[in-house]
């Protein structure tokens, strides 16, 4: 078993399939030419760049990685990513050969533009969940967030699954004088499907690194803007779990993922792959190792795992260069 001196373990492994999207958040993308060969505004670090792209895995090599990783890890569970992962084009195939593997609990975290017609496919494979990345109601304040005209494809996607009974998720990242009005319409729109919503602090990643501060809305700041209409009270919060949760008067469960205001280092489980088979200990170092080279000697992945996992923090996540587009979140 490996095991830090903190007694945190490799439970949950990220795996971000693809490192294009269809959207280009403006907190996770900055300048480039993205799918459609539009350009955007923001700056570009080197260690994202486009050409990286070219060492792309296929299924194969995916399932090789996964399969070391559970036969040394036993992993709870699979949270597929990426980019966008729908547009990874053997994601069906890849979730029913993971579990195949006897990993049941395979979850997935998208923007859903893709998702609508996909649903009851995605079930069938394997998928047990859904955590679907939305960033407003109002449709001009979508847009603005995700650089994409076109966001009722994502509520269509959002009705098919709850339709379907999968257990979902809603993520929205606040950021200030952005999307801050979205909070209660958000938590409105979720209790009315009764489909729980999580609020995520703005994480100093990729594109806005060095230039978050104005941007950045605190958990305390949520809290308030949801007190000023609903009375709520804070539930228990589970081992290893990102976000603490709360319930509105009206019964509304709202999460909030503050790593900057309160930091969950201290039981964090999670293990990350990118789509070029680098593994990454921890979201704040950028420095990934490729483990494909290291497949068949057991000794050797077991000594990078143990490398992997002194790169947790302590306390807090300190930021990375990496966009979240390449990690996965
Ligand atoms: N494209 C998919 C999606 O948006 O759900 C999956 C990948 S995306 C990188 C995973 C999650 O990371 C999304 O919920 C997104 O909002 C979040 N994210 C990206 N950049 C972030 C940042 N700088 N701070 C906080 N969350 C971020
Ligand atoms: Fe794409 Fe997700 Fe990043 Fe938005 S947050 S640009 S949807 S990868």
């Amino acid at each position: 078993m490996i095991t830090d001196q903190y007694g945190r373990r490799f439970e949950k492994l990220r795996v971000s399939l693809i490192n294009d999207c269809n959207f280009a958040c403006v907190y996770c993308v900055g300048e480039e030419t993205g799918i459609g060969g539009k350009k955007f505004i923001g700056s570009l670090s080197p260690e994202f760049s486009v050409e990286k792209g070219s060492e792309k895995l296929r299924t194969d090599d995916f399932m090789q990685l996964i399969s070391a990783m559970h036969a040394i890890l036993s992993l709870k569970s699979i949270r597929l990513t990426g980019g966008e992962p729908l547009l990874y084009g053997e994601l069906i195939p890849l979730i029913r050969q993971i579990k195949a593997l006897g990993i049941d609990d395979i979850r997935m975290t998208t923007n859903a533009f893709y998702l609508k017609g996909k649903v009851n496919d995605l079930i069938a494979a394997g998928l047990q969940a859904i955590n679907i990345s939305v960033d407003a109601i109002d449709p001009v304040i979508f847009a603005r967030m995700s650089r994409n005209n076109h966001t009722e494809r994502v509520f269509e996607g959002i009705n098919e699954a709850v339709k379907s009974g999968i257990e979902i998720k809603l993520n929205a990242v606040v950021l200030r004088n952005q999307n801050d009005s979205q909070i209660i319409p958000l938590l409105e729109y979720s209790a009315e499907r009764n489909i729980p919503i999580r609020y995520l602090e703005l994480m100093k990643m990729g594109p806005i690194f060095n230039q978050q501060k104005d941007l950045f809305y605190p958990e305390s700041e949520i809290l308030d803007t949801i007190r000023s209409k609903y009375d709520i009270q804070e539930l228990p919060r589970k081992n290893g779990a990102t976000s603490r949760y709360w319930e509105t008067n009206t019964g509304a469960k709202f999460g909030i993922i503050a790593n900057e205001s309160t930091p969950f280092c201290h039981d964090c489980n999670r293990l990350r792959m990118d789509s070029r088979g680098y593994f990454y200990g921890c979201l704040s170092n950028a420095n990934g190792i490729r483990l494909t080279e290291f497949i068949n000697d057991w000794p050797q992945l077991i000594g990078k795992l143990e490398e992997l996992l002194a790169m947790k923090q302590k306390l807090k996540f300190q930021g990375s260069i990496l966009s979240m587009r390449n990690i996965g979140g």
